[in-house]
Order: structure tokens, then sequence, then C-alpha cells
């Protein structure tokens, strides 16, 4: 195949499990070194490296909580440190502690934010100043179609996803003239962990409102990341490109 993402460096924050994995191995099988972020599941991140490098690509994984600057800031430098740049960070890592309203605690919603939303702020912050000396850059950012429309239950989720908009559209005005584009993809519903205890009744109504009939799976969120991490996207910045299916469609 093609590697249009050679001699490219990318960070994959959360990239252990479900979409970040299959987004970090989307990135290697298109030609980039690959870093790959994980919180607690060290062998499943090794095991992600063990397959980039097995194909002949390059991928080291480093461990972070994104959610905490210091942490974020080491991420970056630890990658810049190893191969010299960053050109690609896919903002990738997050959570749901989803409850009613009601029942929610301060914690539930702390915590979804934190790591949902400033994790975001943490990453962005880290690579901006190594990107805007190369004059070159692109930032995918993972939200969610809960962000956009709303989701009962999710108050705390959908808000952490519809911050990802408003960062990434903002960041992307800041961004444009040093040539770094900022996008987000917003996933529907895909098949991973997060998705795994979902009460079967939800599931069934999520699958009979989706278009296409069917959940789908990382790697179809892994290729509209890797095409917006790519020279192809070049003129596209501030966008929130939605990979559900066709559960929401904007007119
Ligand atoms: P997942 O299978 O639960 O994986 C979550 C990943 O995030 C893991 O690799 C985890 O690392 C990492 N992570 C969590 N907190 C972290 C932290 N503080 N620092 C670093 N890494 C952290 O989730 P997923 O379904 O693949 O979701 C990935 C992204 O897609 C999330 O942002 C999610 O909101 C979004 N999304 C998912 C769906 C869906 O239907 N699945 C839909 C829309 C949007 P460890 O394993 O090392 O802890």
């Amino acid at each position: 195949m093609d590697r249009p993402l050679e001699n490219r460096t990318a960070i994959v924050t959360g990239a252990s499990r479900g979409i970040g994995r299959a987004i970090a191995l989307e990135l290697a099988r298109r030609g980039a070194t690959v870093v790959v972020n994980y919180h607690h599941s060290a062998e499943a991140a090794q095991a992600v490296v063990d397959c980039v490098r097995e194909a002949g690509g390059q991928a080291l994984a480093i461990q972070a909580d994104v959610s905490v600057l210091d942490q974020a800031m080491h991420l970056v430098e630890q990658t810049v440190d190893t191969y010299g740049q960053v050109d690609i960070l896919v903002n990738n890592a997050g959570t749901t502690r989803d409850r009613l309203l009601l029942t929610m605690t301060e914690a539930d919603w702390d915590e979804v934010i934190q790591t949902n939303l400033k994790s975001v702020f943490n990453c962005c912050k880290a690579v901006a100043r190594p990107m805007v000396r190369r004059r070159y850059g692109r930032i995918v950012n993972v939200s969610s179609v809960s962000g956009l429309v709303g989701q009962g239950g999710q108050t705390n989720y959908a808000a952490s996803k519809a911050g990802i908009v408003g960062l990434t559209k903002s960041l992307a005005k800041e961004l444009g003239p040093r040539n770094i584009t900022v996008n987000a993809v917003a996933p529907g519903f895909v098949l991973t962990d997060l998705t795994a205890d979902l009460p079967d009744d939800l599931r069934r109504r999520a699958i009979e409102a989706t278009p296409l009939g069917r959940m789908g799976n990382p790697e179809e969120i892994a290729c509209a990341v890797a095409f917006l991490a790519s020279d192809d996207a070049s003129y596209i910045t501030g966008e929130v490109l939605t990979v559900d299916g066709g559960l929401v469609m904007h007119g």
C-alpha cells in the first residue's frame, strides 16, 4: 500500500485498546512512527507496539495519565527526544461515568471532564510549541455524537465531547496561520470495551436508529482519523466529521 504518512511521527492517546488501538495501527500501516500512549494497560499497549514492529513499522509505548498536564508534557517531551519531532496528535483517550444528573456525583462529573476534555487541552498545549516551530501539524480530536445531539444519562460525557468541538474550532483558528490543522471526528456507537456493557435494549435502539443498521468498528473510525491526519486533508480545519453510520445527520 501507499505510505502517505512516511516520515511522520504520531502520538495517539489511549491507544492500548479500542478505537485508539485501531488508530495507532492504521497510522502505522500508512507509514507513521507511532507513540502508543496508555494509562493502565501496559501489556495491551506493548502488544500494539509489537504488532506495528512485526509489520516493519516503528512504535513505542509511553505511559501517561493525559488528564494531568505535567504527564502530557512529559509524553510529548519523550516523543520529541526519541523521534526528534511530533507531526500528528490524536486525542483519543476517554471514559464514561453514565448516570442521570439526579444521581450523578461531583466525582463522576470531574472524572469525565478531566479525562475527556482537560486531556485534550493538556496534549494540545504540549504539542503546540513543537508544531509551531516546525510550521506543521495535524491534530485530530475524538469527540462523539453525544456531544452534538446529547444523550440522557451522559450530561458529563456529552459536555466533555461538546467542549472538544468548541476547543477544536477555536484552536483551528489560532493555529491555522502556522499550517497546523485541528479537526475532530464524532463517532456513533462503536464496538469497544466502552460500549460492551450497554444494556441490550439501548444497543438495539441504537442499531435501529442507525441507517446502516449496525454498530461501527474501531477500524472505521481509524480510517477517518488517518484521512484527517494526512496531507489529503491539508485544506480541512475546524471540521467535525461524524462517523456514525448515518445516526446523526445535519441538513
Ligand atoms: P475504551 O475501549 O474504553 O479505551 C479507552 C482508552 O483510553 C484506553 O486505551 C485507556 O487506557 C485510555 N485512557 C483512559 N483514560 C486515560 C488517561 N487518563 N490517560 C491516558 N489514557 C487513558 O474506549 P473507546 O471506545 O475505544 O473510546 C475511545 C474514544 O472514542 C473515547 O474518547 C470515547 O469517548 C470515544 N468514543 C467512543 C465511542 C464508542 O462507541 N466506543 C463513541 C463515540 C466516541 P488504559 O487502557 O491504559 O487505561
